[in-house]
């Protein structure tokens, strides 16, 4: 069965719910179909004599401007078709967003009359979830926003929430224009990282996280992204993720790392943290060759010290021989206090003679420090220390220490204050 175009535009009409305009520029006649008026809750005759300023009175007056400018960006050909949401007032009073959407009928201008037409859809349902999705975004604590790789690696962010304001001091409009200028706030140090978990998760489709510092007006802060991917038909992938501050959580991660590492007293590292080290160093030295070397230091007879002048003083030499010591490293080295008056320095890419060098000058240094006690008495320290060098792996970790603690306890049974070479 054939059907007339007239009563296939109506059907199709009909399935949207669309209501239909028509409009003469030129004479400013209008016509709209009953669908039209039942949208705003009349019905045509209600509305009678129907004409331009029907529309125009109905129209909410905030929204007239708009209108006329998109209408305008049309008739200047700045877009395939004339197109804005507007309010407009029901019969109850109520405001309802309608989609108005125009095309010209006679395609070129210059030929008369003009007509243009096009439909209105209540879209005020869409209206209201959309503003209650904004706010419910504005109010979350993090950023929430869409992101999108294409194939051949052009990013952008297709959707922002206002946050980005407080995080990155971008309008969401400027975060969307250019991606780049969200990721010029990334903190130098960690953008690599971003940008590789990025193309990771594009690769993989898996969740994308990362912990990464942004500046924003001079100050550092942590941030943490999360999003999840999904790859489109055409091979870019969309992100819809959400960024939240974990400003104070890293500091207090940062600050207990640092925490379980240090030996509270002196602020050197640990004997934990140490013997990680020697052994990052051990797996170096294996696999690129060189020489690193470890010195063993015991204070000599520092029972006495604590006995003669009190536990307190005894800390204070321990104080002090801690920067005797770090003054005379290289900030390469590490250096822990591993027990009581009990320190090791290690040393990468150092040879016997260098660190045996560096312990003689240590203990000169505290040979020759003045000590004062609570009652103004002067005493000195001396230090007993051992040295060794691992030039091939042909030892374990553990048994490298213990040539060190025999040379150390060489130097005791050799009269302390002295070192003892491997
Ligand atoms: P040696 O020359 O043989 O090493 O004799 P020493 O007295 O130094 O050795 P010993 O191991 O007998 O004594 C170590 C002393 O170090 C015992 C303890 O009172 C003291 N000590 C350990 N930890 C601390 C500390 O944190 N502060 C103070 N003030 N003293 C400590
Ligand atoms: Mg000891
Ligand atoms: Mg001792």
């Amino acid at each position: 069965m054939q059907l007339s175009p007239e009563i296939r535009l109506k059907a199709i009409l009909d399935g949207t719910g669309a209501g239909t305009w028509e409009w003469n520029l030129d004479t400013n006649d209008v016509i709209f179909n009953e669908r039209w008026a039942e949208m705003l809750g009349y019905t045509l005759d209600e509305l009678a004599p129907v004409t331009f300023g029907t529309w125009e009175q109905l129209c909410h007056p905030a929204d007239l401007e708009l209108a006329w400018k998109a209408l305008q960006k049309y008739l200047d050909g700045k877009g395939p078709q004339f197109e804005c949401v507007i309010r407009m007032r029901h019969k109850d009073g109520q405001w309802r967003y309608i989609h108005t959407r125009g095309m010209l009928l006679n395609g070129t201008e210059g030929e008369h009359p003009r007509w243009l037409m096009g439909t209105h859809l209540d879209v005020t349902e869409e209206k209201v979830t959309e503003h209650r999705l904004s706010q419910l975004a504005e109010s979350l604590p993090g950023i929430i926003y869409t992101f999108v790789m294409e194939p051949d690696g052009r990013c952008y962010f297709t959707y922002m929430s206002r946050k980005v304001e407080d995080f990155f001091g971008l309008t969401p409009e400027e975060a969307c224009s250019d991606a780049e200028l969200l990721f010029q706030h990334i903190h130098s140090d960690d953008l690599q990282a971003v940008r590789d978990s990025i193309a990771d998760s594009f690769r993989s489709l898996e969740q994308w996280e990362c912990d990464y510092r942004v500046i924003n007006n001079g100050l550092t802060g942590w941030l943490r992204g999360v999003a999840e991917p999904e790859r489109e038909p055409d091979g870019k992938v969309v992100w819809q993720g959400m960024v939240i501050d974990i400003d104070d959580e890293k500091r207090l991660e940062l600050e207990l790392e640092t925490l379980s590492v240090t030996d509270e007293l002196t602020g050197l590292f640990n004997r934990r943290y140490f013997i990680r080290k020697l052994e990052e160093t051990a797996v170096q030295q294996d696999r690129y060759g060189g020489e690193f070397s470890l010195i063993a230091v015991d204070l000599d007879h520092f029972k006495e010290i604590n006995d003669a002048y009190g536990h307190p003083v005894g800390d204070v030499v321990l104080k002090r021989f801690g920067e005797l010591i770090q003054h005379r490293v290289r900030k390469s080295d590490v250096v822990a206090r591993t027990g009581g008056e009990e320190f090791l320095i290690l040393m990468p890419q150092t040879s016997l003679e260098n660190a045996a060098q560096v312990a003689e000058d240590l203990r000169h240094a505290i040979e020759t420090e003045s000590f004062v006690s609570d009652e103004r008495q002067a005493f000195r320290v001396t230090l007993s220390a051992g040295v060794v060098s691992c030039r091939e792996q042909a030892v374990t970790v553990r048994e490298l220490l213990s040539i060190c603690d025999r040379s150390l306890y060489r130097a005791k049974r050799h009269g302390r204050n002295r070192i003892m070479v491997q």
